[in-house]
């Protein structure tokens, strides 16, 4: 069984219980770790104030090196996390690897930053001079759901801990294994006890209890908009800061000059990586009417070549859904729409074979004529099913592409350079993609709008929201 680590030392759940981990293409169990209490929290929490005292004094450039350890550690590590995080999330293991290196570079880029921060000194009158300060905000929460369990812990606890702060991390509850071992793999680089610590255990108790502790004092949240808002309702109880990347349901937008070689491979990986399960997926696909025909064959063509099956097979590009209420919230968005007048292109259906019956597959499914009002153009679709809409022009594109609560990520394929600033000035979201399949920069902050979130991580930004702001006034004697 695995444990919690608090207080750098593994650690059991006082309550004597455990929960099991299963294999979603499988169904077979991988593992079982502690099932966690509001007491376990509290013991963090406890471990956390003592971590607290000696990080917060260690210098930036000195915890900065440490990170960087710790991301040497988890690249060392890479194929034993890349197959634990098959295992208990199901994505392929080339996307599993991905996601540990990119969690490494995380880690590298904020440990980076610790030798390059500065303060501000401003002059305000003659022999007075005042500073602006930015300290550690003191214990975080790190509540992470299941799609990508190691990166977005990343986006978390790399500038949490790089300002200083002691961090609390919760895993989903379905995938805790992985990134149980990347925090003991992190504390065996060096960090001071407390100063990082895991509890596995459900929402509902050991989130709810780094919700509600007035101790701590920050709260990093992904997931559903719908948690996303009881986590900042109950966070307001004590005033705590947090930041909250959400839900998202973004378009991308083929206009008649694109490149349409690279615009139907961006739709495809944008769609079908992860299986779908990823907050920035391309979940709406606008394409102008002049090319529609030309342009959707040879996405459909693609879609039916992507193999789907167990994340371990090598020629596997889409592995099973997480669970199985995940799938059948799927079918039932597709089945929506179908009932509404939506034509199935391809895909719609579980894949079938002995192969698939123990695992939560879905073909990977293009839908066209789906009207506004189903719930695939207006709900997030958390899986592999894309709404293809015809468009007249580039302002019918935006306006539709905009028609959403969601405003997390949003990309265009064009030539013409008119029809890219004019979206990217437009388009309500974080980030625009022009001509790029959706990647993630950690130079670069992102943050949703609209019901996309609240804060940014990535970048200078993120290190702003693990801090808080102090003027200091210092005044001087005239130099004789
Ligand atoms: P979720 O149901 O909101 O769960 C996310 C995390 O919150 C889990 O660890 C969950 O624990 C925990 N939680 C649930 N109830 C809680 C409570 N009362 N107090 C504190 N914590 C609580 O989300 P999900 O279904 O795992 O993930 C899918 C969603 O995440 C999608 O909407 C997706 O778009 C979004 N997402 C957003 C981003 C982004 O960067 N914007 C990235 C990835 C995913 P349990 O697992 O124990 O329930
Ligand atoms: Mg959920």
């Amino acid at each position: 069984m695995a444990q919690f680590v608090i207080a750098g030392e593994p650690v059991t759940s006082v309550s004597g219980e455990e929960t099991k981990v299963k294999n979603p293409s499988t169904g077979e169990l991988v593992g079982t770790v502690p099932k966690g209490t509001r007491e376990d929290v509290r013991r963090a929490i406890g471990a956390a104030e003592q971590g607290f005292k000696v990080w917060s004094r260690t210098a930036p450039g000195a915890r900065g090196e440490i990170l960087a350890k710790g991301a040497r550690l988890i690249g060392e590590n890479i194929e034993e996390l890349a197959a634990s995080l098959t295992r208990e999330q199901g994505k392929p293991l080339k996307e599993a690897r991905m996601e540990i290196r990119r969690f490494q570079h995380t880690l590298e880029y904020y440990a980076g930053l610790g030798k390059n921060l500065r303060s501000v000194q401003i002059p305000i009158a003659e022999n007075r001079f005042g500073m602006v300060l930015r300290l550690p905000i003191g214990i975080c929460g790190a509540i992470i759901p299941w799609n990508f369990p190691i990166s977005l812990m990343g986006n978390k606890i790399a500038p949490g801990l790089l300002a200083g702060n002691a961090m609390i991390v919760k895993p989903a509850g379905t995938t805790p294994l992985t990134a149980i071992r990347c925090v003991e793999l992190l504390c065996k680089a060096g960090l001071p006890a407390g100063a990082l610590n895991v509890v596995a255990g459900p929402g509902s108790t050991v989130g709810q209890e780094l919700l509600e502790n007035p101790k701590v004092t920050k709260i990093g949240f992904t997931g559903a908009t719908s948690t996303g808002i009881h986590v900042m309702k109950v966070a307001a109880e004590n005033l705590k800061h947090v930041t909250l990347e959400l839900g998202g349901s973004d378009p991308l937008i083929v206009c008649d000059d694109a490149d349409l070689e690279e615009a139907v491979s961006a739709a495809s990986v944008g769609r079908f990586f992860n299986c779908g399960q990823a907050c920035l997926a391309i979940k709406r696909l606008y394409v102008f009417d002049s090319i529609y025909d030309r342009f959707v064959p040879k996405l459909v063509e693609k879609a039916k070549r992507l193999t789907v099956g167990d994340g371990f097979n090598p020629s596997t590009r889409l592995g099973p859904l997480h669970t199985d209420d995940q799938r059948k919230e799927v079918e039932g968005q597709v089945a929506d729409a179908v009932q509404r007048g939506a034509r199935i292109l391809v895909g719609g259906k579980r894949p079938e074979g002995k192969a698939y019956e123990c695992g939560n597959f879905l073909l990977p499914t293009l839908l066209e004529d789906v009207p506004d009002d189903a719930k695939l153009a207006q709900e997030e679709c958390f899986g592999p099913a894309l709404p293809i809409f015809r468009v007249k022009n580039i302002e019918e594109a935006v306006e539709r592409a905009n028609n959403s609560i969601y405003g997390l990520g949003s990309s265009i394929y064009t030539s013409d350079l008119y029809k890219a600033h004019y979206a990217a000035e437009r388009l309500q979201s974080g980030y625009t993609w022009v001509n790029s399949p959706q990647i993630m920069f950690d130079e670069l902050p992102f943050g949703g709008w609209k019901q996309s979130g609240l804060g940014q991580e990535h970048g200078w930004e993120a290190l702003e929201h693990y801090t808080l702001s102090k003027s200091v006034v210092i005044s001087t004697r005239p130099v004789p």
